[in-house]
């Protein structure tokens, strides 16, 4: 008897305590018992999934999609305008003059394609290598931003004033956008030279080395 008075007891103190904190209110979870998350799937089956695009006017002009290449796990990756003639015609990126200079470049730093990823913000040339409408990058961000979310590596590179302003939503010049660290959808972000613009105008040599010798020292500290 004295038991049952004693559960008595306890049940009200927790009755009062519950009302003190939910306002007399009784809350029961109702919660649906949780559902084991969709498997993201592997960077080749979203390329299958998303390679006949024809969501803006460039995948009709196009010869190949052009969707990225290197180490699908990679730490690094870099984010350039937008597939060139080279690129259109044998679907990977920075492949032309362009990319064997960022070849070169990744060798001075240690590296090579194997280790980074390396991806363009547009997937379909621009008709003469126009740069690219701001509709255009409207449609094709939300694969690029999956792609990088699946990679979900320590830094990106945007290569160019169109990459970075892309990634980062504004018209600022790339001159003030380079040498510090932005906030792209919880991943560092970094801006640099287009090695296209290296080609065009050596000035710019300098300081893209200077660049990549403190994204050199990013990695070394993430
Ligand atoms: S550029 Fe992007 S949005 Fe336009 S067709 Fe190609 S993949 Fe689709």
């Amino acid at each position: 008897m004295g038991e049952t008075a004693s559960l008595t007891e306890l049940t009200a103190k927790y009755l009062r305590q519950t009302a003190d904190l939910f306002g007399g209110e009784l809350y029961i979870d109702t919660a649906p018992p949780a559902v084991e998350a969709e498997s993201p799937g592997t960077l080749d089956d979203f390329r299958a999934e998303i390679c006949e695009c024809v969501k803006c006017p460039l995948g009709s002009t196009r010869t190949k999609f052009v969707f990225g290449v290197g180490n699908p796990d990679a730490d690094l990756v870099f984010v350039g305008e937008a597939p060139g003639r080279d690129e259109d015609l044998q679907g990977e990126p920075f492949v032309g003059r362009a990319g064997q200079l960022l070849d070169k470049i990744l060798v001075a730093v240690n590296r090579t394609r194997d280790d980074v990823y390396i991806c363009n913000i547009l997937k379909c040339r621009p008709p003469e290598n126009r740069t690219p409408h701001q509709d255009e990058i409207d449609l094709c961000m939300p694969y690029l931003e999956r792609q990088l979310e699946m990679i979900s590596p320590k830094l990106i590179v945007a290569l160019g004033a169109t990459a970075a302003q892309a990634l980062l939503m504004v018209k600022t010049p790339l001159g003030k956008l380079r040498s510090q660290v932005w906030k792209w959808h919880g991943m560092d972000l970094v801006a640099t030279y287009h090695p296209a613009a290296l080609l065009r105008n050596a000035s710019f040599k300098r300081p893209t080395w200077e660049d990549f010798q403190w994204i050199d020292e990013l990695m070394a500290e993430a």
